[in-house]
C-alpha cells in the first residue's frame, strides 16, 4: 500500500496541548515506516488524489458521512493550496472529481463543477493551522446528539483518545445570529479555525464536527474512533456515568502512531462494502 502524507503536514510545529505524534518518523518523507506491509510515504500527487477518494467512501463506509461530508488534504509541494472533490456525494468521489484550491477557497483553475458551499472551512484552518495537513468535516450520526445538546464530549476509551484531550463547541449564533448553519463565508470559516484552536476536533452546535490530522490517514483515524467513542458513550449512559479519561491518560493514549493509523486504514479499505470500491485507475 502507499501511503501518501502531506509535505505540509511533516513541517507543522506543534501547539500547545496537541498530543505528541511520533516526528522522527513523520518527518521523514518517502521513507518506510511500517512493519505490517509496504506502507511508504510519498508526495505523489496521483497517490494522494486516490487515497483522498478512497477516504471519502470509507467515511461512508464507517457511517460517518450520509450525502453529506468533505475531506480535504493540503497540497504536498504547495502550502498555500489544499485538494478536495467538486461537490457530490462522498460515496461516489473519484481522484478525477479533486481539484486544487487557494486559500480563499476558490479552484485554481476554472471548473464548470459545482463545489461545495462548505469549502471555507477547509480553507479557514489550512491558514490557521500550519500544522494541519487535512481536514474532515461531516455530520455523523454519533457526534450528532452532542452538537445538539452541547453535552460534553471527550475521550472515554483508548482509541477514543484520538479525537483530543479537548473538543471545543463552535455556535454559529454567537456571531452571526440565525442563518442557514453552514459555514459559507470567511468570517464564519475564521470564527470556526479560532474555535479549533490548537485542537483536532470542534463540535458545531446544532451542524456537525470538523476534525483536522497532520495527513490524511491521522485525520481519518481520528475522525471514525472519535465517531466510535462518541457512540459508545451513548450506548454506555444506558448502564452508568461514562467515565472519561484523565488528562495523563489522554496525553498516553493520545499520541498517535503511523502504524496503528496505517492498520486502520489497511483493515478499513479492506472490509469496504465493495459497492464504495474505488473504480481501478
Ligand atoms: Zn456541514
Amino acid at each position: 500500500m502507499t501511503v501518501a502524507l502531506s509535505h505540509a503536514a511533516t513541517h507543522g510545529a506543534l501547539s500547545p496541548g496537541q498530543q505528541g505524534f511520533v516526528p522522527n518518523t513523520a518527518q521523514v518523507p518517502n521513507m518506510v515506516f511500517s512493519r505490517e506491509g509496504a506502507t511508504h510515504m510519498t508526495t505523489d500527487l496521483k497517490s494522494l488524489k486516490r487515497d483522498l477518494a478512497l477516504a471519502h467512501r470509507l467515511l461512508v463506509d464507517q457511517g460517518a458521512m450520509d450525502a453529506f461530508g468533505h475531506v480535504s488534504v493540503r497540497h504536498p509541494d504547495r502550502p498555500d493550496r489544499f485538494l478536495l472533490p467538486v461537490a457530490g456525494a462522498p460515496s461516489r468521489v473519484t481522484p478525477d472529481d479533486i481539484i486544487e484550491y487557494d486559500m480563499n477557497a476558490e479552484p485554481v483553475e476554472p471548473t464548470p463543477a459545482g463545489l461545495f458551499s462548505e469549502r471555507i472551512i477547509h480553507s479557514a484552518i489550512f491558514r490557521a493551522r500550519p500544522d494541519v495537513g487535512a481536514v474532515c468535516h461531516h455530520h455523523s450520526p454519533a457526534i450528532m446528539p452532542f452538537a445538539q445538546t452541547g453535552a460534553s464530549l471527550k475521550p472515554s476509551c483508548q482509541t477514543g483518545a484520538a479525537m483530543g484531550a479537548q473538543v471545543p463547541y463552535w455556535d454559529s449564533r454567537d456571531e452571526f445570529g440565525d442563518t442557514r448553519l453552514l459555514v459559507v463565508t470567511q468570517a464564519e470559516g475564521d470564527s470556526l479555525a479560532r474555535a479549533l484552536g490548537p485542537w483536532w476536533t470542534v463540535l458545531m452546535r446544532r451542524h456537525g464536527a470538523t476534525v483536522a490530522g497532520r495527513d490524511l490517514h491521522e485525520c481519518i483515524f481520528r475522525t471514525v474512533h472519535g465517531c466510535a467513542d462518541a457512540a459508545s458513550q451513548i450506548r454506555a449512559a444506558a448502564l452508568g456515568p461514562v467515565q472519561v479519561l484523565s488528562e495523563q491518560e489522554q496525553n498516553l493514549a493520545g499520541t498517535l502512531r503511523p502504524d496503528p493509523i496505517m492498520r486502520c486504514w489497511s483493515h478499513w479499505t479492506a472490509v469496504m462494502n465493495p459497492v464504495l470500491a474505488l473504480p481501478d485507475a
